[in-house]
């Protein structure tokens, strides 16, 4: 395996700030009750939830560089990348709940606001010496009322006009795109604290080798004529790009998207705010997904969808589905919407889902979750495996049992602690968490990434360089990381063996890269990071990475 095919990247990371810093919340949420996961954890905060600091908890890994393949599996999982960094939020502790949201342009139902957004888009655009084709298709949408066909719509609006354009290009930095950037921050966002190393960092810059992100005039030439794509041709466009909108040749909108090979990953969007009546928001999720439609990929990726943030709410206009982070599975979104109300985690019970069933196939992660411990409580659960093994089925019932498995008295503390236990006795460095509580007065406050106060960090030998820093520990339970007993598995059926001679070390250090020949063979804090390596992205691509340690 070439480096230039990996996937490197640092340590990883987690971090903890105010909830004041919050994208989305802002600390401002008029309910305590919506700071909280789940029930439980009101529960049993209800009383002191106003004295209670909340954050925003966040945990990512530092890119170098990263194949679109890896980074497509990696949204899957619910990450998404900010230039060079790829994050997601621990949905248990986090102030608010970002749920990966993907939709498909057959799930988009027109309602009567996207067709007006679309019908004025096709007003706006067409060229008075159009009128003959408008003519046709008012003769033609006469006959046909009943369907009102958006990607159709827009395909012919763009084809037929003379004033509006668009152009798909690297995602290059031009000082035209920054100052429209600065217009809209500045309007849009209330945002004045905009640079161009930021704008460039933000919305130009990727992971993504350099070929990829630069793309060849062939594959620019074909998705710069998506209207006209044959419906057996494929895209050739993998990678970043920028879709610039021009009317009457102004750049009037930039769209920073991300192409996959399961879809297009909406990463930002930039409208001019001198053109408010066009919806243009509105109309550039539409045009994606027009554009999803010719180019035979699968999913339009939305972002994160956050319940009760109304500047996120409206992605769930275009229908779609959420991801479940610990069946890791997307699920509709209209199926479970009551249970993400007020900023709660929903985990769907499969098990309950199949009682009716009358076969006895049984789950294959049965005998995990039941198993038979006194010190568990009766109802708790373990954390799910994080597998490809699709355990859900998207009719009801819908049972969330979250608080069985992350509840203040739900099973994955206590069993991610049993997995510590044996995990230190094979050499892996990982403290138990001793007191099993999410939040802490604001009095006490400090920076600390860990629901586990009682930590206590060996010196730092070198081995790990800036191991001690908090800011390299994950909390030992994370909805949607691999859970420390598949970790402990994975290490005692020798699986982890198949990272051997293809996962790769960079010390900084000491400059040394290399090979790891032998999981077992490496010190206790190396295993460690590996293993949160593996929490993070699974065993399959921590075995394509190098990881600069
Ligand atoms: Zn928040």
């Amino acid at each position: 395996m070439e480096l230039s095919d990996r996937l490197i990247i640092s340590k990883p990371l987690y971090f903890t700030e105010p909830n004041e810093k919050c994208g989305y919340c802002g600390g401002k949420k008029s309910e305590k009750y919506d700071y909280f996961a789940s029930d439980s954890w009101w529960n049993l905060h209800e009383a002191d939830a106003e004295s209670l600091q909340f954050n925003n908890c966040t945990m990512g890994l530092q890119v170098e560089l990263m194949p679109m393949d890896v980074y497509d599996e990696l949204c899957n999982l619910g990450f998404r990348r900010s230039g060079n960094f790829l994050y997601k939020a621990d949905l248990l502790r986090n102030c608010c709940r970002l749920y990966t949201i993907r939709t498909t342009p057959e799930k988009c139902e027109m309602t009567k606001e996207l067709k007006t957004c679309v019908s004025r888009f096709r007003k706006r655009v067409e060229s008075s010496q159009m009128n003959g084709s408008t003519a046709q298709r008012k003769q033609k949408s006469k006959s046909q009322q009943t369907k009102f066909d958006y990607i159709q719509e827009i395909i012919q609006a763009e084809l037929g006009s003379s004033n509006f354009r668009t152009r798909f290009e690297p995602a290059m930095f031009t000082m035209e795109k920054y100052q429209l950037f600065v217009r809209y921050q500045e309007t849009v966002h209330n945002d004045f604290k905009n640079s161009i190393k930021a704008f460039k960092r933000f919305l130009c810059e990727s992971p993504f080798p350099e070929d990829v992100v630069m793309g060849t005039q062939e594959e620019w030439d074909q998705l710069n004529n998506w209207h006209n794509m044959k419906s057996d041709e494929t895209l050739k466009r993998v990678g970043p790009a920028h879709e610039c909108y021009y009317y009457e040749d102004k750049l009037i909108a930039i769209a920073v998207l991300d192409f996959l090979p399961s879809g297009i990953s909406s990463v930002y969007f930039i409208w001019d705010p001198d053109y408010p009546r066009w919806s243009l928001g509105k109309l550039s999720a539409l045009r994606e997904l027009s554009v999803l439609s010719k180019i035979n990929r699968q999913y339009y990726y939305l972002g994160y969808y956050v319940d009760d943030c109304p500047k996120m709410k409206y992605k769930r206009k275009y229908g779609g589905d959420i991801l479940d982070v610990c069946n890791n599975e997307y699920v509709p979104l209209n199926l479970v919407a009551p249970l993400v109300e007020h900023g709660k985690l929903f985990v769907l019970d499969h098990e309950s889902q199949h009682q009716d069933d009358d076969e006895d196939e049984d789950d294959e992660d049965e005998g995990i979750e039941e198993a038979d411990d006194s010190s568990i409580a009766k109802d708790a659960l373990f954390e799910l495996p994080m597998d490809s093994v699709p355990r859900l089925k998207m009719t009801g019932p819908t049972v969330n049992i979250v608080d069985r498995i992350y509840g203040e008295n739900g099973g994955a503390v206590m069993s991610a602690n049993e997995a510590v236990e044996k995990l230190v006795d094979l050499g892996i460095e990982y403290t138990p968490t001793i007191i099993n509580d999410l939040y802490r007065p604001k009095s006490l406050h400090t920076f600390s990434a860990s629901s586990e106060p009682e930590l206590r960090y060996e010196a730092d030998d070198g081995d790990v360089p800036g191991y001690t820093n908090e800011i390299y520990h994950l909390p030992n339970v994370v909805p949607g990381l691999l859970p420390l007993w598949q970790i402990l598995q994975i290490i005692e059926s020798g699986d982890i063996t198949r990272l051997n001679n293809k996962l790769m070390l960079y010390n900084v250090r000491s400059g040394q890269i290399r090979f790891v020949t032998d999981f077992q063979a490496e010190s206790k804090r190396t295993k460690r990071v590996i293993c949160n390596v593996i929490r993070m992205i699974g065993l399959k691509s921590t075995a394509k990475s190098l990881i600069i340690i």
